[in-house]
């Protein structure tokens, strides 16, 4: 006996803050790593948006098990020919100096180039994006196809880098909430010229924190985090123990910008994010698929490591290391598209607001059923269509589930309806009296 038309769960203002592939367009070219300007003018860009904090974390400093790597400074890198002409240049693509390399002048043999060239040879026309953080050496990203046509006995490499005391640096936001509990969202900062590889992630957490930083006033605080790969988040780790017990969901995003179906890993421990993001997936007819946590990844098996085992799962498009524009030149700004990179940015709104509103309740007389009609609540069902869209089957799922050992999120669940159905037909009970909040 549906009394309104059941809908969707929908965000309440689903327009992102601002253009998120107009974002995305401005940050490809900005050249980043691990640490160096490259991730300060990100994060400098990324902050006309939102007020960032920005750490920076001296070299050497240790982190966990690790120490804070030198800065790398990159000004520079070509290979050409011995008569002068200019073959691969970093400045018109950042991809093709391997990141980290360190620096190296001179004339070098074809053969002893051969070493220090990466290519793909089953995509001929891509440069793969390749790093060597601590290797100590050098090397040349380039499309199969050129290297194919560098005939010559000799070439002249140039690489303008510098691996120097510096830091790692890092950019934080928070927005507190009423309580003390907080959601985080964090994501990678260190891919140089990739979309959907970092900076869709990027762009996409920088609207969030936008749209919560307008006014917004949430029961949870949101605390964002732009972190370089691995060592960021170890980093972040080290210096905020006292964060830890606060953090009540956690959400890496990577790779949201494509427009193929949602992929969401789950937490180590099973937390209620998993559930949350399930369900604002299945309600909101989003194709998808749940994968099972393993110890690969992004930042999520920092996050979820022993010690810690925070409760963040990773929300994709495409899974990385399995679509054939991963870590090549191919995943750039026609990979991602606007329309997908909004579709991903309701999405994770409404996992937060899902977050944000889900508690547990319970009925004040569980005896028996309440008479409805004597309170009004017939008329109040079908009074909010237009606000919750709640049925009177919902109300009933919600008054006999409340025996303050169902959240809002369980009782949708086991309803199989939508949250915002659920939460609208709680209000109405609450309102009527039937119901209190249990700490
Ligand atoms: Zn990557």
């Amino acid at each position: 006996m549906n009394l309104v038309a059941p809908d969707a769960f929908r965000a309440i203002d689903p327009e992102p803050p601002f253009d998120l592939h107009t974002l995305v367009r401005k940050l490809y070219p900005l050249p980043r790593s691990l640490t160096g300007d490259g991730v300060r003018e990100t994060l400098r860009e990324i902050g006309r948006h939102v007020r960032l904090r920005i750490h920076e974390v001296p070299s050497g400093t240790p982190v966990l098990d690790w120490r804070v790597p030198p800065e790398w400074t990159m000004r520079g890198g070509s290979i050409r020919s011995l008569d002068g002409d200019t073959i691969v240049d970093w400045a018109g693509n950042n991809l093709h100096v391997m990141g980290y390399s360190t620096p190296v002048h001179g004339t070098v043999t074809r053969e002893d180039l051969a070493g220090h060239i990466h290519t793909l040879p089953e995509q001929p026309d891509a440069i793969p994006y390749r790093t060597a953080y601590h290797a100590q050496s050098w090397g040349f990203c380039i499309p199969d196809r050129l290297w194919a046509t560098m005939t010559d006995d000799a070439y002249r490499v140039d690489i303008d880098s510098e691996l120097a005391p510096g830091s790692l640096t890092y950019g934080e936001l928070f927005i507190p909430g009423h309580g003390a509990e907080e959601v985080v969202v964090s994501v990678h900062v260190c891919h140089p010229s990739l979309a959907n590889d970092n900076l869709s992630g990027m762009v996409v957490a920088a609207a969030l924190a936008a749209r919560q930083a307008a006014g917004r006033r949430n029961r949870l605080g949101l605390r964002i985090l732009f972190l370089p790969a691995t060592i960021g988040a170890i980093t972040w780790l080290a210096r905020n123990e006292d964060v830890l017990p606060r953090i009540r969901h956690g959400l890496v995003l990577t790779c949201v910008g494509d427009p193929g179906p949602f992929h969401y890993k789950n937490s180590r421990r099973g937390a209620p994010i998993d559930r949350a993001v399930g369900h604002v997936l299945r309600h909101g007819g989003h194709p998808h698929a749940l994968l099972p946590f393993t110890p690969y990844g992004y930042d999520e098996r920092q996050f979820c490591s022993p010690g810690y085992d925070l409760p963040f799962g990773c929300l994709m498009r495409a899974v990385h290391g399995t679509f054939p524009e991963y870590h090549t030149s191919l995943d750039d700004c026609d990979f991602v598209t606007p329309a997908a990179l909004e579709q991903s940015y309701r999405l994770v709104a409404d996992v937060i607001d899902l977050l944000d509103a889900d508690r547990t309740l319970v009925r004040i007389d569980g005896r028996g059923e309440p008479q409805l009609g004597r309170r009004g609540l017939y008329r109040a069902i079908a009074g909010q269509s237009e606000a919750g869209g709640a049925t009177q089957m919902d109300l009933l799922w919600v008054l006999n589930l409340a025996d303050g050992r169902h959240s809002l999120l369980d009782m949708a669940e086991q309803a199989e309806r939508p949250f915002a159905h659920i939460k609208a037909a709680a209000d109405v009970a609450e309102q009527a009296g039937l119901l209190r909040e249990v700490a």
